[in-house]
């Protein structure tokens, strides 16, 4: 319920990512780009027969309820790519991406270390733009060995890490449910990745209309995997369990975690937009 393809920080194509769905076994996927809905038609194009495709994005978004604001990621299923209101915000936080990554390149080359920007830009591939491609630069300069290394302190993790222009969580939450589909948080609770938000604010979410929390991810400890299971059980919310697979980005492997059929149902029965099959 949660890939990534080339339309943003993902190595495999769409037509690529459904394929290998099919190949890992799965009988469902979920494509869910960065801030696009661009690998969608492709990833449709290229359906194998058995496999399902549950169309989606990953939207990046910020809590401003401390200072400062928290950065969280919100998945959502399932709704209208031609949701206007949607469509301007998904392309304004493209731009923002584009204007933050700049940023980290000047900073980067303000230190001496000779990364460019419209390579960087080129290895995106028209894609949105993310930091796992300022980290493979990072790497084409033989200054890190690997994309987690290059999240490390030293370097796009602290050092070098600027925040982007996100979005409002709760406008997120709104404007994905006014595009009928289905708003889950991804990784709420993953702590490695950095500051994480209070129960109280998810119980606020849930109550704006998310439907449901992402547990089972590699991001997420056991106790941090049972602790959101917990909390979506209190607040009536349906629980996912994903990859988050990045191809070769990232070392997790498709269908390393996985949702249960129940959520499933109730993802789709609330979407706007079907289901489609190979
Ligand atoms: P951005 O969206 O540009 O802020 O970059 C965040 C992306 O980088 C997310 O999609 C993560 O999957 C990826 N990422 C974050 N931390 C790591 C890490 N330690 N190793 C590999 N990829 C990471
Ligand atoms: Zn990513
Ligand atoms: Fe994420
Ligand atoms: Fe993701």
């Amino acid at each position: 319920m949660h890939t990534h393809s080339t339309a943003s920080d993902g190595t495999l194509s769409p037509a690529e990512l459904v394929r290998a769905a099919s190949r890992a076994g799965l009988d469902v996927l979920a494509i869910t780009d960065h801030d696009t809905t661009a690998g969608w038609e492709p990833a449709v194009r290229a359906l194998p027969p058995g496999l399902r495709l549950v169309r989606g994005a990953e939207l990046s978004c910020r809590w401003s309820g401390t200072e400062p604001a928290v950065p969280l990621h919100l998945l959502a299923y399932l709704f209208d790519p031609g949701h206007p209101e949607l469509v301007d915000e998904l392309a304004r936080v493209r731009a923002a991406r584009e204007e933050r990554g700049e940023r980290i390149v000047a900073l980067l080359r303000a230190d001496g270390i000779d990364v460019s920007w419209p390579d960087i830009l080129a290895g995106a591939g028209g894609g949105t733009v993310g930091r796992p491609h300022i980290a493979q630069a990072l790497i084409r300069a033989g200054l890190v060995g690997s994309t987690g290394e290059a999240f490390g302190p030293d370097w796009l993790g602290e050092r070098y890490r600027l925040p982007k222009e996100d979005i409002d969580v709760f406008r997120a939450v709104r404007l994905v449910r006014a595009a009928g589909g289905v708003p889950v948080f991804a990784h709420p609770r993953a702590t490695r990745r950095g500051r994480v938000v209070p129960d109280e604010l998810i119980a606020d979410l849930a109550a704006a209309g998310l439907a449901g929390l992402e547990a089972d991810h590699e991001d997420h400890s056991p106790a941090e995997q049972a602790h959101v299971r917990a909390l979506a059980a209190d607040l009536g919310l349906l629980v996912t369990g994903s990859s988050d697979f990045h191809g070769t980005h990232k070392t997790v492997q498709l269908g390393a975690f996985t949702t249960g059929a129940e959520a499933y149902e109730r993802i789709v029965d609330a979407g706007v937009t079907e289901v489609a099959s190979g």
